[in-house]
Order: structure tokens, then C-alpha cells, then sequence
């Protein structure tokens, strides 16, 4: 068994296809006739246009205008002076084609390779794309055609470019192996939108492998099996039935609501860090967004971002899901979340520390500025204000302060804004668990942040593996105090939710149900499998299930019942 990254999930099992590399090998030759091959450089200029154009275009028919957009990136790159131009002065020198255009994209792949950001670096791989077809155009290579192979074809190879992906016939690739790429390649996009099971960076595969070698592709694990033996084979055949069967279920609860088995009606909602995964929170069904995690503006950022930048991103958020909902919570600095602009001095205990709302009420000013952009934002779609990191009345009640404070500054210079604007609480400390009946007084709403809930009380740093063992929401304690928030929520008449990563445990959400939750913040790509578990319980079944498990003493037990009891 070889392991790589898991990269587009599902089950793939067929046949091997190599798609073997072709040495781009040319003669560095000073030119003598510069115009006639400036000339020769133009005309693979305009094919390699024509080319990415029309693959652009097929992209865009047959698997959507979000992919398609990584070849017009390509198209864009190329239209840029900067880019060809570079190279029209080499050839002008006396430099080859061939050679102009490798000097030029190996500068700017070392450029962007280096940066830090994950676009920037994905800019690399665009180019190494962009160099390899100009340079296979123009030494006359032609290659493998994707678009041909046999149904139950697993394509092998070192990096699938776009291009190469784009000849892909989804009925007939069972699976991608690839020596080099992540979860966020381009390759990776691509095979998850075909919904073609992927497992990337799996190294030296491609010798490993032969044409026509069995092989089976878990793009969910990330593993892969080349020529397994029969039982193996025989465990696959079966899961990837399952898997088939489970994924056209799931799609079955496309633009359904989310309902309880008796009927049942409860909010799935979805957690989201940029205005750009709202569309995603739209696409993958989300009833509205549960959390905005605002401090990745701020992490994006080499400064602070402006009132009106912050506006801008939470009034697309709110726009794309057009009046649905949308809470966004407050930065959450410290921590493990640094933003080294801000200063924040290190500290002994950082997630102990001067962090959240604490950081935030320590520095008003700056605090103002995201209040006053949010509080705007909310003449745009239903926005809501989340306090992240509450221990006490007083900091949920500084901040409704300065929300009134704002309103008021509007109201007088009629800047339009949502007037019932609701502020409600993270409830992920301990402290927040035990005077929630207090701190719902003061909420329109509650959050359950389990991440940091678990933390807090069990004392367990979440990032220390050492101490992981330790880390469950399952632990007594953890299920008591969720359960003790919940019931001061509903006796408090305000509405309650979860956007810690256990909302969407399907062990965890029939306790969910039963204690009363009303609203789950998943993860966009977890909606409809979370809306499949809940319409599989009623109350009743909920009840009897959270009962047994409260009366039990050890995480394990309970993992155990919960395991014993869940419903595929
Ligand atoms: C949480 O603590 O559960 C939570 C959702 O917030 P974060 O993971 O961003 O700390
Ligand atoms: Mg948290």
C-alpha cells in the first residue's frame, strides 16, 4: 500500500494509465535571425492562447465558470507584458525560444514559490504549467490524449496540469495518482469538482507503476493498492459500493430542510472564513453561516484592515446569502491565531492570555472599527454580532455598549443599518458554561464554541499532542456542560447553537437533539451529511440514547454506546 494526500474523496478501482513525461530537451543555441524567431516565438504564443481558450471554454461547459477559471488565470498570465515581453527582449538578444521562456517562468516560479501565502504559491504551479505547454508547442511535442482512454482508467502521473484535466472524460478516469500536489492543487479542484476519487503526492508512482497494473484508489484515506490481492480487492469492491450508495443519498437531501425524523425542524448552518466561502456555504446548501471566523481578514492582512475593507467583506458575505443569516463573529486573536502586526507581547499561557474579546475591549479603538463595519454591514442581509471568548456579564455587556454607541452614531448621520441587530454569546469557557443562565439574560443568541469548550474544560491544551488523549468532547464534563447551555438558552427563551467542530459528530448529534440544540454550524462541505443524521432520529430515540449516555462515567463507555448506537 502506498499513502499520499487524500485529495477528492471516493473509491476508484480500474486500470492503470501512465501518463509518462516527455523530456523538454532543445539545443540553448545563440540566435542569429532574432526576428524570425521572435516570429516562431509569437506564433506559439497565440497557439498556446488559442489552445488554453478552448479548453477554458470546455472546462466551463462541463464542469463549471469556477474551474474554468484556472486556464483563463493561465490565458491572463500570458497576455501580461510583463511575462511575454520579458521573453520577446531575450530572443531579441540572441537567446532561443525555448530558452527565453524557461529563463523567464524559472524567475517567476522562484518568486512565488518562496511567498508565504498559499495563492501565491499556487501562482508557481500556474506557471510551471504555463511554461511546459509553451514549451511543448514549441518543440513540436504532442501530448498523450486523456480524452481517449478506456472506461476504468487510473490516471497515473507526475502532476496533472490543468490542461490534462481538462481532456478528462469523467465516466471514463476511475481514479488520479499523482507524485506531486496537495489538497489544494489544481489537479485536486479538478478532480473534486469531477468528483473522480484523487490521491496526490504519492512519491515516485510513476515508476512504480506499469500500464495496465490493478489498482485501487482511496481518495478518502489517501491510499493506494497496486495489483492488491483478492480479499483486498473484494473489502474495495464492496466500500466503493457503499460509498456510491451513501454519496446518492446525500445528494438526495439537496434543498431539503433540515428535519428531525419526527418532524423536527432545526438550522444547519455553516462555518466560514472569507466572503469567498460564502458561496460555498450557498453551494453546499447552508441554511446560513453560523460563524464568521473575521480574524482571517485580519490574518490576510499586512495591516490592519480599514473600516471600510472590513464593510466590504462582511457585506458580500451578507449579500451572497441573500437575507439567510449570517453571524460573524468578532476577532479572535491570540491563542494559537497570531497577527504579528498586532503586537500582541508573547506570553507564558497564550490561550489563557490576552486574547478574543479581552484583547478587543483592551483595544477600543480598533474594536470600534469592526463593530462600526459590521453594524453597516447589516442594511445589507441578517447579520449578526457573535462575542467570541466571554468569561463574564461584563464583557458581553461592554460590548452591547459600544454597539448602542454606534447606533446612535448613525441614526444621526442616517447611515442605514439594521436596527434589531442581534449581539449574542461564544459560549466555549467554562466560566461562560456556568453563568450561562446569567449570560443569557444579556444574548439575543448562543454559540457553543466546542473547540475551545473542550479546552477549557478539561484544562487540555487543543494543539498539545501529548495531552490529546485527553481532548473529547465526549468526556463527561464536556457533554454536562454543553447540556447545562443548552437548557439555560431554552429556559431563557433565546435561541442556541454549536459551531464548534462536534456539531457536525455524527455521534454527537443525536445528544445534540436531545438537549435541545436548534442550530448546527458545519463545516460547507458537511451540510448534507449532517442533515442526512438528523433526519435519521426522532426526540424520542434522541432522548432515550442522550439519557443512557449522561448516566455513564468514562469518555470511552460513552464513545462505545454512541458507536453501538449510531445510525448509518
Ligand atoms: C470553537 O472554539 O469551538 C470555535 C468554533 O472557535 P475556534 O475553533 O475558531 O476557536
Ligand atoms: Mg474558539
Amino acid at each position: 500500500m502506498y499513502n499520499g494526500i487524500a485529495a477528492s474523496r471516493g473509491i476508484g478501482i480500474g486500470s492503470i494509465c501512465v501518463i509518462a513525461e516527455h523530456e523538454l530537451k532543445y539545443d540553448a543555441v545563440k540566435v542569429e535571425d532574432t526576428e524570425s524567431e521572435k516570429a516562431r516565438f509569437d506564433s506559439a504564443v497565440e497557439k498556446f492562447k488559442k489552445e488554453t481558450a478552448e479548453m477554458a471554454e470546455d472546462i466551463r461547459k462541463r464542469i463549471g465558470p469556477k474551474e474554468a477559471e484556472i486556464l483563463e488565470g493561465h490565458l491572463v498570465m500570458m497576455s501580461d507584458p510583463s511575462m511575454s515581453g520579458e521573453m520577446g527582449k531575450m530572443i531579441a538578444a540572441g537567446q532561443c525560444a525555448e530558452s527565453a521562456v524557461e529563463a523567464v517562468c524559472d524567475m517567476f516560479i522562484g518568486m512565488f514559490s518562496k511567498m508565504d501565502d498559499d495563492m501565491m504559491r499556487q501562482r508557481a504551479s500556474d506557471i510551471s504549467d504555463i511554461k511546459v505547454s509553451l514549451l511543448k508547442i514549441l518543440l513540436g511535442i504532442e501530448d498523450i490524449d486523456i480524452s481517449k482512454v478506456a472506461p476504468g482508467t487510473i490516471l497515473v502521473a507526475r502532476d496533472l496540469t490543468p490542461s490534462m484535466t481538462s481532456q478528462i472524460v469523467k465516466e471514463n478516469v476511475a481514479g488520479i495518482i499523482t507524485e506531486v500536489g496537495g489538497k489544494t492543487s489544481h489537479s485536486a479542484i479538478l478532480a473534486r469538482a469531477l468528483e473522480i476519487p484523487a490521491v496526490l503526492s504519492v512519491p515516485d508512482i510513476t515508476n512504480l507503476v506499469k500500464d495496465k497494473d490493478t489498482a485501487i484508489v482511496d481518495g478518502t484515506e489517501g491510499n493506494v493498492y497496486i495489483n492488491p490481492e483478492g480479499d483486498i480487492l473484494s473489502q474495495y469492491i464492496i466500500k466503493r459500493e457503499d460509498y456510491i450508495k451513501k454519496q446518492a443519498e446525500l445528494k438526495g437531501f439537496l434543498g431539503k430542510e433540515t428535519v428531525t425524523a419526527d418532524g423536527i425542524n432545526l438550522e444547519l448552518f455553516c462555518n466560514i472564513g472569507t466572503p469567498k466561502d460564502a458561496k460555498k456555504a450557498v453551494e453546499c446548501d447552508g441554511e446560513g453561516v453560523g460563524l464568521f471566523r473575521s480574524e482571517f481578514l485580519f490574518m490576510d492582512n499586512t495591516k490592519m484592515p480599514t473600516e471600510d475593507e472590513q464593510f466590504a467583506a462582511y457585506k458580500e458575505a451578507a449579500e451572497t446569502l441573500g437575507g439567510k443569516p449570517v453571524i460573524i463573529r468578532t476577532l479572535d486573536v491570540g491563542g494559537d491565531k497570531d497577527i504579528p502586526y498586532l503586537n500582541i507581547k508573547k506570553e507564558e499561557n497564550p490561550f489563557l492570555g490576552y486574547r478574543a474579546v479581552r484583547y478587543c475591549l483592551g483595544n477600543r479603538d480598533n474594536y470600534m472599527i469592526q463593530l462600526r463595519a459590521i453594524v453597516r454591514a447589516s442594511a445589507f442581509g441578517k447579520v449578526k454580532i457573535m462575542v467570541p471568548l466571554v468569561t463574564c456579564v461584563e464583557e458581553i455587556r461592554a460590548v452591547k455598549e459600544m454597539v448602542a454607541e454606534i447606533k446612535k452614531d448613525f441614526g444621526e448621520k442616517n447611515i442605514a443599518y439594521d436596527k434589531d441587530i442581534e449581539i449574542g454569546c461564544m459560549i466555549e469557557t467554562a466560566s461562560a458554561s456556568l453563568i450561562a443562565d446569567l449570560l443569557a439574560k444579556e444574548s439575543d443568541f448562543f454559540s457553543i464554541g466546542t473547540n475551545d469548550l473542550t479546552q477549557y474544560t478539561m484544562s487540555v491544551d487543543r494543539g498539545n499532542a501529548d495531552v490529546a488523549y485527553l481532548y473529547s468532547t465526549f468526556q463527561p464534563s464536556v457533554l454536562r456542560s454543553i447540556k447545562h447551555i443548552i437548557e439555560c438558552g431554552v429556559e431563557a427563551g433565546i435561541p442556541v447553537g454549536m459551531c464548534g467542530e462536534a456539531a457536525a459528530d455524527p455521534l454527537m448529534i443525536p445528544l445534540l437533539i436531545s438537549f435541545g440544540l436548534t442550530e448546527f454550524s458545519v463545516n460547507p462541505v458537511l451540510v448534507l451529511t449532517a442533515r442526512c443524521i438528523i433526519s435519521k432520529w426522532t426526540k424520542k430515540e434522541a432522548d432515550d440514547l442522550a439519557g443512557k449516555v449522561m448516566s455513564l462515567e468514562t469518555e470511552a463507555e460513552i464513545q462505545k454506546l454512541l458507536k453501538e448506537s449510531a445510525k448509518e
